[in-house]
């Protein structure tokens, strides 16, 4: 087998706050299949290496950025976990990246899960593991790929870019402080407006760029879309490729999961019973029209204050909504006053929760994704997956995954769901207009869910390109 170390900040089943665990979690099985081995570095953060029962110790130092640290190996559903247990670094109460405020210190902590990727990459495993391309995810991941290129190391390495809106910048007197050269800051490596972006360091110094999608490939390379970093994308366009992310199709397939009751495109009536539940579940009553769900972290990215804006005509109409998200206070607080106005009309519930997720999407009819830009986006592919159809924003991932239900589209038999242009109130007003009108054709609804849900979403095909892209290189 050939072998490739991936670095994340997040993977599941580990830990999560977002599609990048998503990922990081599906590759290493779809890689397999490839001929690749990939191993999975990883934070051990509170509480992880006694939930994986990790004891075989596979990399030590007794000073990694100001205390001693070692790397466990655990099995986690098959693939190999690399757990970097640093406890003056990752042993907190909170999330992966803050307690409800960034840690201060999220520069170092994640400098050192770069730093030690490269060792592991230059010197091996004790095991005697040594990778022969590393694949870097997001600005946490951001140095690895620089601090090899700083050793002259000829380690092949990739960046991949799954949200570009998080940077990794932090102040220029912490150079030392996350071992990085001075003669490296300027403005063609690591200095971006005066300071340190690790994520452009890592855009830089890679030896490939992907990206999430084919779309959100070419957006970062326009300044509405690439955040200031899209004069450094642009300039190795040669070296971009955009591969869509697959979803895990055993854990989000509507016929095996245990969260509802069974239903596929051959036979859909399972689905009119979670229906039911979901709305008892949500305290909606009297939905006549289509039920629409949202699962998703509430920020401004995802466009949710165009929904709090539009939902009232649209439940006017005859929609339902029932929603579940976290994050942003003042959404947060938009979105229950929406509910509170809409009584049996909008449920909301604020919170993280996978098994609450599950029976949304087995229950509702669609899904909304309004997001203003949205890399790759996996809550439609869900959605596509459940006969759930989707209502997406015409951007990145999103456009890529969605066939509009245009007169063309609907004529020749390939819609699947709703893509609408003009990411705005009446862009999306008027796709909700839509949903409630293509809805309400049962006949020609039927036939677009069974569409959706026979499409291929795994990792197949994507996990071939990664492939490839490690073999070039
Ligand atoms: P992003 O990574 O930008 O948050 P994605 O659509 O790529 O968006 O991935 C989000 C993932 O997190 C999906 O698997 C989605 O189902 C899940 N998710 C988001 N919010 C919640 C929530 N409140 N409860 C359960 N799952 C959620």
């Amino acid at each position: 087998m050939k072998r490739v170390l991936s670095v994340t900040s997040e993977c599941v089943p580990l830990i999560k706050t977002g599609g990048l665990a998503d990922v990081a979690g599906a590759l290493p099985a779809a890689l397999r299949d490839h001929g690749w081995d990939m191993r999975t570095l990883l934070p051990a953060y509170r509480g992880l290496i006694a939930k994986t029962k990790a004891k075989k110790t596979v990399w030590s130092s007794d000073d990694l950025f100001g205390g001693p640290a070692k790397v466990f190996m655990a099995k986690v559903d098959g693939a190999e976990m690399l757990l970097l247990d640093a406890p003056h670094l990752y042993d907190r109460a909170g999330g992966p990246y803050g307690d409800g405020v960034d840690f201060v210190d999220n520069a170092e902590r994640f400098a050192a899960l770069s730093w030690v990727a490269a060792e592991i990459a230059q010197n091996g495993l004790t095991d005697g593991w040594t990778p022969q391309v590393l694949h870097a995810h997001d600005w946490q991941a951001g140095l690895a790929p620089a601090y090899l290129r700083f050793a002259n190391s000829d380690v092949k390495t990739v960046m991949t870019v799954h949200n570009i809106a998080f940077q990794g910048v932090t102040p220029a007197h912490k150079l030392d402080d996350l071992k990085l050269p001075h003669d490296a800051f300027h403005p063609d490596i690591l200095e971006y407006w005066g300071q340190v972006s690790t994520l452009k360091a890592g855009l830089v110094t890679a030896d490939a760029i992907t990206t999430v999608s084919p779309t959100y490939a070419e957006e970062l390379m326009r300044p509405d879309f690439g955040m200031g970093l899209d004069g450094v994308i642009a300039a190795r366009s040669g070296d971009l490729s955009g591969i869509l992310n697959g979803i895990d199709d055993a854990a989000w397939d509507p016929d095996t999961d245990p969260a509802i009751v069974s239903y596929s495109a051959k036979k859909l009536t399972g689905k009119k019973k979670n229906r039911a539940a979901l709305c008892k579940e949500f305290g909606l009553k009297g939905v006549k029209g289509p039920l629409a769900i949202v699962v998703s972290r509430l920020s401004h990215q995802k466009g949710l204050d165009l929904l709090i804006e539009a939902a009232d005509e649209f439940v006017a109409k005859g929609g339902g909504l029932a929603i579940l998200g976290s994050g942003d206070p003042w959404l947060e607080g938009q979105l229950q006053a929406l509910a509170t106005r809409n009584p049996g009309k909008v449920g909301l519930r604020i919170g993280y929760d996978e098994a609450l997720s599950h029976r949304m999407f087995g229950g509702g009819d669609a899904v909304l994704v309004p997001s203003r830009f949205e890399p790759c986006g996996l809550t439609q592919l869900y959605g596509l997956r459940y006969g759930t159809v989707p209502v997406v924003a015409a951007t990145g991932g999103l456009a890529d995954t969605v066939i509009n239900a245009n007169a063309v589209a609907q004529a020749a038999k390939v819609s699947t769901g709703i893509v609408f242009q003009g990411i705005d109130r009446l862009g999306l007003s008027r796709a909700l207009d839509k949903l409630i009108a293509l809805y309400s054709d049962q006949k020609g609804w039927t036939a677009m869910q069974k569409r959706g849900m026979t499409q291929d979403l795994g990792w197949g095909a994507s996990s071939a390109k990664y492939a490839e892209l490690y073999e070039a290189l």
